[in-house]
Protein backbone atom coordinates (compact mmCIF):
# COMPACT_ATOMS: atom_id res chain seq x y z
CA UNK A 1 0.00 0.00 0.00
CA UNK A 2 1.21 3.25 -0.98
CA UNK A 3 1.91 5.10 2.59
CA UNK A 4 0.44 8.37 0.16
CA UNK A 5 -2.78 7.20 0.43
CA UNK A 6 -2.88 7.09 4.47
CA UNK A 7 -4.29 9.69 6.40
CA UNK A 8 -2.47 12.47 8.84
CA UNK A 9 -2.64 10.84 12.51
CA UNK A 10 -3.21 13.71 14.87
CA UNK A 11 -4.21 11.91 18.12
CA UNK A 12 -2.58 8.89 20.19
CA UNK A 13 -5.55 6.88 21.91
CA UNK A 14 -3.57 4.54 23.36
CA UNK A 15 -1.82 1.08 22.52
CA UNK A 16 -3.46 -2.40 23.75
CA UNK A 17 -0.95 -4.59 24.68
CA UNK A 18 -2.83 -8.30 23.52
CA UNK A 19 -0.52 -10.04 25.73
CA UNK A 20 1.56 -13.10 24.55
CA UNK A 21 -0.01 -16.08 23.62
CA UNK A 22 0.25 -19.66 24.73
CA UNK A 23 1.65 -21.16 21.73
CA UNK A 24 4.66 -18.75 21.40
CA UNK A 25 2.79 -17.02 18.05
CA UNK A 26 1.19 -13.09 18.42
CA UNK A 27 -2.02 -12.89 20.03
CA UNK A 28 -3.97 -10.46 17.88
CA UNK A 29 -3.82 -8.96 14.11
CA UNK A 30 -3.40 -6.24 12.97
CA UNK A 31 -6.67 -4.20 11.79
CA UNK A 32 -4.74 -2.69 8.56
CA UNK A 33 -2.98 -5.62 7.49
CA UNK A 34 -3.90 -8.41 9.15
CA UNK A 35 -0.86 -10.00 10.17
CA UNK A 36 -0.49 -11.25 13.79
CA UNK A 37 1.15 -9.03 16.30
CA UNK A 38 0.70 -8.27 19.59
CA UNK A 39 0.94 -4.29 20.63
CA UNK A 40 -2.44 -2.69 18.49
CA UNK A 41 -2.35 1.18 18.93
CA UNK A 42 -5.24 3.42 18.34
CA UNK A 43 -4.61 6.77 16.77
CA UNK A 44 -7.06 9.67 15.53
CA UNK A 45 -6.66 10.70 11.70
CA UNK A 46 -7.40 14.06 10.91
CA UNK A 47 -10.15 13.06 8.69
CA UNK A 48 -11.91 11.90 11.65
CA UNK A 49 -11.52 8.40 11.36
CA UNK A 50 -9.98 5.97 13.91
CA UNK A 51 -7.23 4.03 13.00
CA UNK A 52 -5.60 0.80 14.48
CA UNK A 53 -2.41 -0.79 13.46
CA UNK A 54 0.19 -2.32 14.69
CA UNK A 55 3.58 -1.05 15.30
CA UNK A 56 5.02 -2.10 12.49
CA UNK A 57 1.80 -0.47 10.45
CA UNK A 58 1.53 2.23 12.60
CA UNK A 59 5.13 3.93 11.41
CA UNK A 60 3.69 3.76 8.04
CA UNK A 61 1.43 7.01 8.65
CA UNK A 62 2.12 10.23 8.47
CA UNK A 63 1.95 11.78 11.74
CA UNK A 64 1.49 15.48 13.20
CA UNK A 65 3.83 16.72 15.77
CA UNK A 66 0.98 16.42 18.49
CA UNK A 67 0.89 12.61 17.71
CA UNK A 68 4.17 11.83 18.85
CA UNK A 69 3.65 14.24 21.78
CA UNK A 70 0.30 12.45 22.83
CA UNK A 71 2.00 8.72 22.47
CA UNK A 72 4.81 9.86 24.66
CA UNK A 73 2.30 11.34 27.06
CA UNK A 74 -0.25 8.43 27.27
CA UNK A 75 3.36 6.03 27.72
CA UNK A 76 4.29 8.17 30.64
CA UNK A 77 0.95 8.20 32.36
CA UNK A 78 0.33 5.02 32.30
CA UNK A 79 3.71 4.72 33.88
CA UNK A 80 3.03 6.40 36.73
CA UNK A 81 -0.10 5.02 37.13
CA UNK A 82 1.05 1.84 37.29
CA UNK A 83 3.52 2.88 40.11
CA UNK A 84 0.71 4.61 42.03
CA UNK A 85 2.48 8.00 41.30
CA UNK A 86 1.00 11.75 41.07
CA UNK A 87 1.01 12.73 37.45
CA UNK A 88 2.59 15.87 36.44
CA UNK A 89 0.96 19.33 35.63
CA UNK A 90 2.52 19.07 31.62
CA UNK A 91 0.68 15.81 31.42
CA UNK A 92 -2.31 16.76 33.00
CA UNK A 93 -2.44 19.91 30.91
CA UNK A 94 -2.37 17.77 27.91
CA UNK A 95 -4.72 15.45 28.62
CA UNK A 96 -7.23 18.59 29.23
CA UNK A 97 -6.23 19.25 25.79
CA UNK A 98 -6.72 16.12 24.37
CA UNK A 99 -10.78 15.81 25.58
CA UNK A 100 -11.11 19.72 24.83
CA UNK A 101 -10.23 18.75 21.26
CA UNK A 102 -12.16 15.72 20.98
CA UNK A 103 -15.22 17.07 22.36
CA UNK A 104 -14.97 19.64 19.37
CA UNK A 105 -14.14 22.68 22.05
CA UNK A 106 -11.17 23.80 20.28
CA UNK A 107 -9.78 23.53 16.66
CA UNK A 108 -7.01 21.14 15.38
CA UNK A 109 -4.07 24.11 15.67
CA UNK A 110 -5.04 25.55 18.90
CA UNK A 111 -4.94 21.28 20.06
CA UNK A 112 -1.56 20.95 18.55
CA UNK A 113 -0.26 24.51 19.64
CA UNK A 114 -1.44 23.69 23.24
CA UNK A 115 -0.06 20.37 23.30
CA UNK A 116 3.39 21.12 21.85
CA UNK A 117 3.83 23.93 24.51
CA UNK A 118 3.56 21.99 27.66
CA UNK A 119 5.81 19.08 25.79
CA UNK A 120 8.37 21.91 25.55
CA UNK A 121 7.56 23.06 28.95
CA UNK A 122 8.10 19.93 30.32
CA UNK A 123 11.42 19.37 28.30
CA UNK A 124 12.96 23.23 29.61
CA UNK A 125 12.04 22.22 32.98
CA UNK A 126 14.46 18.91 32.90
CA UNK A 127 16.76 20.07 30.59
CA UNK A 128 17.55 23.29 33.47
CA UNK A 129 16.90 20.26 36.43
CA UNK A 130 20.08 19.11 35.00
CA UNK A 131 21.67 22.37 33.98
CA UNK A 132 21.86 22.79 37.78
CA UNK A 133 22.75 19.92 39.17
ZN1 LIG B 1 -0.61 -4.08 9.69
Amino acid sequence: MSTTTLPRLVLSLGVDDNGPSDNGRASASCPHCGAPGRYIHRALAEDGSIVAAMSGCIKLFPKSKAFDATARTLERVKERTDKGWKQTSWDLAILDTIGDFRNGQIEFDVYEAMVLHQARSRAAYYQNKRRNR
